[in-house]
């Protein structure tokens, strides 16, 4: 009875508080739950009940709102693979990614625009790291790359100057907050129940049925939020981004690679000056910094972006310069990977702090691509903040998701988020990952579910057959 009421149904139906309590009430077990509405959970959740309507869903979400954070707060970029190490989950979900995002926003009528891409060399040093990325791509089967000239930068980017770069015009810009809220609509109308302001503080398995349950133990896994709301399911796959590895030790799962976050500050070009700037304009990366250094990058609703830096935040998802909370400052600043990546990388923060205060200092480094640009062209713009997975050894864990056995054995975590082209929804269930049921009814389901769902969900939130020709690798 409930399911047929999910989704716009459910929504109708349930507008007054009351009956949503009431309806709360009525179903609080599923088969699956997932734990946070960013592009991810969404992606997972839509992958899984179109794979398996015959399941029962629950996505619970936070905030009022689905994905307010990383989802919402991103360059826009569709990458098309360039920068990942060639034979890399992420290079190759990457590449596939791009390609089923375009598919995706094409079936729905999404806009996006393939407004390429150019990763331009200023310096000579910059020119075998340049080759060395162009021969990357290749490996990668980046589509439709060549190198060019200055002349061919100067073709594609009339205010652009550069000694060479990397042309990929297979690259485009999209709004993934609009693209995450229709895999969200894509859930519900498939019959899954989204629930928001729901933050999820407790993952542990039950002692006992629910009260008044003919079904006896079989949801096993309470999920409580900080209200005292619980739901019950068999199997809980929880998407947290910045809360990610909170969630995964919460449910259970191991706490590393840790989340350490990084703001990034963007400055907008005042609308008289976006004719400088065509498409994405990209430095090459310095292989000694971990990330891909500031760029111009055109946005869906008409405006160019510049930048992000990367500073450690002090809160996360807290997008202001003096946002602050203790715990998550003391949880970073104790954990000792950040203070080896800390140590390794002194003049490069310094200098990402830096630029963040100083417009001036930010519009140098950008003057090197585009000379015309000046101080008076830009204005602060938004901020984002990034959930930056790393490990003890100070290294960027970058291979997408860490998921691993549970004591809850049912539990999946991902503490690692692709960028959001790469497809969000490769669940890899690493073949080590072996449920250990604390019921056998849960025994039975997780081998079908491991087998057939979670194993490889690979690029599932693209199209209805979205890397289902690559699937389960056990
Ligand atoms: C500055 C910046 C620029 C970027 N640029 C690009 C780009 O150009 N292209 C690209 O492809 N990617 C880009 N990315 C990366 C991309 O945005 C992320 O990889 C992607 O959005 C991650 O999605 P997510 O669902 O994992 O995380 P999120 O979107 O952060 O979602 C996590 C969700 O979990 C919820 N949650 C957390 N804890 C709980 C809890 N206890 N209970 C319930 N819910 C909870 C949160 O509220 C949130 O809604 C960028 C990221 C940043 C920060």
């Amino acid at each position: 009875m409930l399911r047929i009421l999910n989704g716009a149904g459910f929504r109708a139906v349930c507008s007054n508080k009351k009956l949503l309590k009431d309806a709360r009430r009525l179903q609080s077990t599923y088969d699956v739950a997932i734990v946070g509405g960013g592009i991810v959970g969404l992606a997972t959740a839509r992958e899984l009940i179109l794979r398996h309507p015959n399941l029962s869903f629950i996505l619970v979400e936070k905030e009022k709102e689905l994905s307010l954070h990383q989802s919402g707060h991103n360059s826009g970029v569709i990458h098309s693979g360039i920068y990942y190490t060639p034979g890399s989950l992420k290079a190759r979900l990457c590449v596939r990614g791009a390609t089923l995002a375009y598919e995706y926003c094409d079936k729905k009528g999404l806009p996006y625009n393939r407004c390429g891409k150019l990763i331009v060399a200023v310096e000579q040093e910059e020119i075998p790291r340049l080759k060395a990325l162009y021969e990357r791509g290749l490996k990668n089967n980046v589509r439709d790359m060549t190198m060019v000239d200055a002349k061919g930068i100067r073709e594609r980017e009339p205010f652009c100057r550069g000694i060479m770069a990397i042309d990929s015009p297979y690259t485009g810009i999209v709004d993934w907050r609009m693209v995450a809220l229709r895999y969200g609509q894509d859930f519900e109308e498939a019959g899954g129940r989204v629930v928001t302001g729901f933050e999820v503080n407790d993952i542990s398995m039950a002692t006992e049925s629910p009260e008044g349950s003919t079904e006896g133990m079989k949801h096993p896994i309470v999920i409580r939020d900080t209200k005292g709301e619980e739901v019950r399911s068999r199997f809980v796959l929880t998407c947290g981004g910045l809360y990610s590895d909170r969630l995964s030790q919460i449910s259970g799962c191991s706490r590393e690679p840790r989340i350490v976050p990084f703001r990034g500050d963007y400055l907008v070009l005042k609308p008289e000056k976006h004719y400088l700037v065509k498409g994405n304009i990209y430095p090459v990366p310095d292989p000694r910094f971990p990330f891909l250094g500031v760029h111009f990058t055109p946005r869906m609703d008409g405006n160019v972006w510049l930048g992000p830096n990367a500073v450690l935040a002090f809160k996360r998802e807290g997008y202001k310069l003096f946002d602050f909370n203790a715990r998550d400052m003391v949880d970073a600043l104790s954990f000792r990977g950040l203070q080896k990546l800390v140590l390794r990388n002194i003049p490069y923060g310094l200098g990402e702090m830096y630029r963040g205060i100083n417009i001036a200092a930010q519009v140098k480094i950008l003057q090197k691509y585009i000379p015309e640009l000046s101080v008076s062209d830009v204005l602060r713009g938004p901020s984002g903040v990034r959930a930056q997975a790393l490990d003890r050894a100070g290294n960027l864990v970058d291979d997408l998701f860490s998921t691993e056995e549970s004591a809850t054995s049912a539990v999946v975590s991902f503490t690692r988020s692709p960028p959001a082209a790469e497809g969000a929804v490769f669940c890899v269930l690493e073949p080590h990952w072996k449920p250990t049921p604390p019921a056998p009814c849960v025994a039975r389901v997780a081998a079908a579910v491991v087998v057939l769902v979670f194993v490889w969900v690979e690029n599932s939130t693209f199209g209805e057959n979205g890397g289902r020709e690559t699937a389960p690798q056990t």
